[in-house]
């Protein structure tokens, strides 16, 4: 089973599967090439991407995050500032440090290419690295596979359970794979979900240990926010579209939230925060996969709005993130969270119903509440397709984070609210968006090659 910090990845934007998963999967090969012993041999490194990685890896900076995994870049460690050097630098020069141990020729026009006509069949997010020696002699070669949320397979590996990110084969006191077996353990133990997946986490590390990784996540979650509302301009790729967050936080600080605006405020507060953290990743700025970066923006806004200033902030925040990593499991196991294999159902839907199931938590919900509210959230996302203009991930992506955070406060409510009873359970409903995204036609899979991103005219 995986953990929270499975779930909850600290990188950079503005992709995980795009971004993060590329650039995990360039610092991969090399280790694999070092494990062959020809490490010490590369003159020559060959990138190609398949899928959607090609087909929308221009607008997500996919070429960019390749040429920062071979220089030995972590999502997690990488300096947005210092990534634009490099890749400046790289752009430049035509040379490349691999691993910042082994200089070599790089021109990534040439060196990276964009097999637009090639769909792997096992994930519609393919790589094929290649290195070679100063003769052109093949060293090694392997397809590696991005999963979604930052998780990374070579094609060897691939279809086998997602690799967790604590050593050695644990085994969970409380194992689940639906959402009625979570339900069961409830019963069983009278814990709640948070319990459970706390139980679960001290097998892995002690408890003070868990609290302290989900205070980072917040902590790294909420400077997402603080940077979004804060920073003006307009964001790279060429779609010339403005952050808007800065100004209507400016306008919101100054009316206050107890204006005669009220009613609407709720709207305006979880829309701006959703805005700042995805207009941040937009930027190529730090935020956390929740569960991915598309969808990063849907979880702070609703733990900032809701959480974030009570008086017992801290535990409020590590229950909603435990509840909320333990409806994102489900989604990872069960079906898939990444945009193109479920369309953006898999992502910013997944978002909502983890958000939903949180804050019903943090509301005082029980486990079929909270089972409830993630459900609900999802049911009304079902279909939601992918279709981003320019293969950036702004339009329509950082408006949909804000819809996801306001309709996630709206499913918790109508849990919290129903008589318990509910027609469609969880498990229905993943099961319902693995088979809607199956059966979804690929131009909505994050392949720009329908929907919004061919129906608006680039001027
Ligand atoms: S439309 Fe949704 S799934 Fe697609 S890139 Fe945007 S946020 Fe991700």
């Amino acid at each position: 089973m995986l953990s929270v910090a499975d779930i909850f990845k600290i990188g950079i934007g503005p992709s995980s599967s795009h971004t993060v998963g590329p650039m995990l999967i360039a610092r991969r090969f090399l280790a694999d090439v070092r494990k062959a012993g020809k490490f010490e041999q590369i003159s020559r490194v060959h990138v190609e991407l398949h899928g959607s990685l090609a087909l929308t890896g221009h607008g997500h900076g996919t070429d960019r995050a390749v040429v920062l995994g071979l220089a030995g870049f972590e999502p997690h460690t990488a300096d947005p500032d210092t990534c634009d050097a490099l890749w400046n630098s790289v752009l430049e020069t035509h040379h490349l440090s691999l691993l910042g141990e082994r200089e070599i020729r790089f021109v990534p026009d040439r060196a990276i290419a964009f097999a637009m006509d090639i769909m792997p069949v096992e994930h519609p997010n393919g790589m094929r690295l290649t290195a070679h020696g100063a003769g052109l002699e093949l060293l090694f070669s392997a397809i590696y596979f991005s999963l979604g949320g930052g998780f990374i397979a070579r094609v060897d590996e691939f279809g086998a359970a997602p690799k967790p990110a604590h050593a050695g084969a644990i085994e969970f006191p409380h194992p689940f794979s639906s959402g009625e077996k979570l339900i069961a353990i409830g019963h069983r133990t009278e814990l709640s979900i948070a319990e459970i997946i706390a139980e679960n986490e001290d097998t892995v590390r002690p408890r003070e240990e868990t609290e302290s990784i989900l205070d980072s996540i917040w902590q790294a979650m909420n400077a997402s926010v603080e940077r979004g509302l804060q920073t003006e301009g307009v964001l790279p790729g060429g779609l010339e579209v403005k952050r808007r967050a800065p100004e209507i936080f400016q306008r919101l600080d100054t009316v206050g939230e107890t204006s005669a605006n009220e009613r609407e405020a709720l709207f305006d507060w979880l829309n701006v925060y959703a805005m700042a953290v995805n207009e941040e990743n937009a930027a190529g700025g730090r935020v956390v996969t929740a569960p991915t970066n598309g969808a990063a923006g849907v979880i702070p806004a609703v733990i900032r709005y809701y959480c974030a200033d009570q008086p017992n902030a801290a535990d409020l925040i590590r229950r909603f993130l435990l509840t909320a990593a333990a409806i994102g499991f489900l989604y990872k196991e069960k079906a898939s969270i990444s945009g193109a294999e479920m369309g953006c159902q898999g992502e910013v839907g997944v978002a909502c119903s983890m958000a939903a199931a949180g804050l019903a938590a943090v509301w005082g919900g029980t486990n079929e509440e909270i089972e409830h509210a993630a459900e609900i959230a999802m049911e009304h996302n079902l279909g939601l397709t992918c279709d981003p203009v320019k293969g950036l991930v702004q339009v329509p992506c950082i408006e949909r984070n804000a819809i996801g955070a306001v309709k996630a406060a709206n499913a918790a409510r109508l849990a919290i609210q129903s008589t318990g009873a509910h027609r469609v359970s969880l498990d229905q409903v993943i099961e319902t968006m693995r088979q809607t995204g199956l059966d979804m036609n690929n131009k909505y899979k994050e392949t720009s090659q329908g929907g919004l991103a061919v129906s608006v005219v680039e001027c």
